[in-house]
């Protein structure tokens, strides 16, 4: 067991924890929460680098991100793990000179990535496959301390749900693990404990995020954070969309039980509201987007799709599903125009207004000016007053706007873009993991309720299950060079699949 007592936390002359205890068991997976910029990340980064007073046996890995393009091979990047290094090497040499490799961890990496793949510059995989190459990597270092910030970024279904299905992502797992994620998904498969950050203090709990109700109420005081964060949902969706006001209202019973079970004093408001909001665009008459006999392939010889026949319309609200690398990111390329048919057509109405959001946007953004400096020069010749709306319509406001960016956390860098993306007033949004950087949960409940009340089409690729329950009507499946209507909603599919 690890314990740390009186645990201050500052950073950049800021206290984000003071006086605290944090206190960590073997085989216990921590779900890390806690409102955006209270400095879980940070915290984590402190843990990390042995900042707070870690015993030097207990080994630390801490993974922040998939695995950066480089031309750096998939098996050269698992085994560079800094600290192992050497003996990961000795041990990589052995392993790729045989075909079937011994060791846990390592069938995991091997299971993954067949030979040809090992050799493949991680530059060339899709962003899951980096992470998964991430993944790997902590696997493989068998480390004490596993420390995970955003594991599912990217994750396609199948990795999902091999967690929910029977744990096993990592396997026989005896070791500490503390993860942060925006994915309720996720906590709630691996969790078996919270630490929720709250008013510059650390308070544990036992349990997922999402316990069943009854567990819940048998949690006593522990589920005060879960409490706070109903509450806010039914105020917040309760007069929304009938699907959404449905979801309210079976929270507000379980609410009713708790409070009976007299739990509810020690609700603390933390989350903050942030509305999202996109402009109506009304109608174009369909076809809007049409695929006639598409084929694509990056090289001829390795084709992602044969002969695709698809429609898209505004009213379509698709949801991309399918394996890491079947290819959902280079749909929405071919829908774009960013890449063009080997064979085949794609057919844009002439009027039609597209808009893609993706994280490389974000990457793109001129960190030196703030959110507002950079809306006036993408769209000059406007007031800076109608700046201000556009960007406040994605909750940034006030000091948030006039800062540089580089000041904002990696979710306020997003909303930046959906501010540039909606002021387009585009017809069609194509959003490729728009929930990587929203960083919590609350936020992308906005993204969801602004995207069910706007009017225009919509294709998404995301892992993020609850918000394409909340958002998509159809569910495609690319795979097998292939798109394929799923028959049935997303939570069909993840039970299925
Ligand atoms: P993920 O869920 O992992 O993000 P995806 O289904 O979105 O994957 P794509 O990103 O479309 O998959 O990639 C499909 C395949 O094409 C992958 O094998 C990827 O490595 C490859 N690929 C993607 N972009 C390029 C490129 N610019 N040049 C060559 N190959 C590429």
């Amino acid at each position: 067991m690890l314990q740390i007592g009186s645990l201050s936390l500052t950073f950049h002359g800021h206290d984000l924890i003071v006086d605290s205890e944090l206190e960590l068991n073997y085989a216990r997976r921590y779900g890390l929460l806690g409102l955006k910029g209270c400095g879980k990340s940070t915290l984590l980064t402190a843990i990390g680098c042995r900042e707070l007073p870690i015993p030097q046996h207990m080994d630390i890995c801490h993974l922040t991100r998939e695995i950066e393009a480089s031309d750096m091979s998939a098996l050269q990047a698992v085994v560079s793990c800094d600290e192992e290094r050497v003996k990961l090497e000795k041990e990589a040499e052995i392993l790729a000179a045989q075909d079937d490799c011994g060791g846990d961890a390592l069938d995991h990496v091997y299971e993954r990535f067949n030979k040809q793949t090992q050799a493949t510059k991680t530059r060339d995989f899709s962003g899951g496959c980096r992470m998964r190459i991430a993944s790997a990597r902590s696997l493989f270092m068998n480390t004490t301390i596993l420390l995970l910030d955003e594991p599912t970024n990217h994750l396609d279904h199948s990795h999902n749900s091999y967690v929910h299905v029977d744990g096993t992502w990592y396997p026989k797992f005896d070791r500490i693990l503390v993860v942060i994620s925006h994915s309720q998904d996720f906590l709630n498969g691996v969790c078996t404990n919270i630490i929720h950050m709250q008013n510059k203090k650390l308070k544990l709990y036992t349990g997922n995020y999402d316990q069943e109700p009854d567990e819940a109420v048998q949690m006593g005081a522990g589920a005060d954070w879960q409490i706070a964060s109903m509450k806010e949902y039914i105020a917040r969706f309760g007069h929304g969309s009938a699907k959404l006001a449905r979801q309210a209202q079976s929270k507000e019973k379980t609410l009713a039980k708790m409070e009976r079970g007299g739990l509810t004093e020690k609700v603390v408001r933390d989350r903050i509201l942030v509305l999202f909001r996109f402009t109506n665009v009304g109608k174009l008459p369909p076809p809007v987007l049409q695929f006639v006999e598409v084929t694509f392939g990056y090289t001829p010889h390795n084709l992602l799709y044969k002969k695709l026949d698809l429609g898209v319309d505004l009213d379509s609200r698709i949801a991309l599903v399918g394996p890491n690398g079947a290819g959902k990111s280079t749909l929405l390329k071919l829908m774009t125009g960013e890449v063009a048919p080997l064979d085949g057509k794609v057919r844009r109405h002439n009027h039609l207004r597209i808009a893609q959001f993706h994280q490389h946007l974000a990457e793109k953004l001129d960190q030196d000016m703030s959110a507002l400096q950079y809306m006036l020069k993408e769209y000059p010749r406007n007031e800076e007053e109608r700046m201000r709306v556009a960007v406040g319509k994605f909750g940034l406001s006030g000091k948030a706007q006039v800062m540089p960016m580089r000041n904002l956390s990696d979710g306020r860098r997003s909303r930046v873009i959906f501010a540039w993306l909606a002021y387009r007033q585009p017809q069609l949004l194509l959003l490729d993991e728009p929930t990587n950087h929203l960083d919590d949960i609350e936020t992308i409940g906005s993204l969801a309720e602004a995207l069910y009340e706007w009017d225009g089409g919509l294709v998404l690729v995301s892992h993020d299950f609850r918000l394409i329950n909340q958002v998509a009507r159809e569910i495609w499946v690319c795979e097998n060079q292939a798109v394929t209507r799923w028959e049935g909603d997303i939570m069909d599919f993840k039970r299925n699949t």
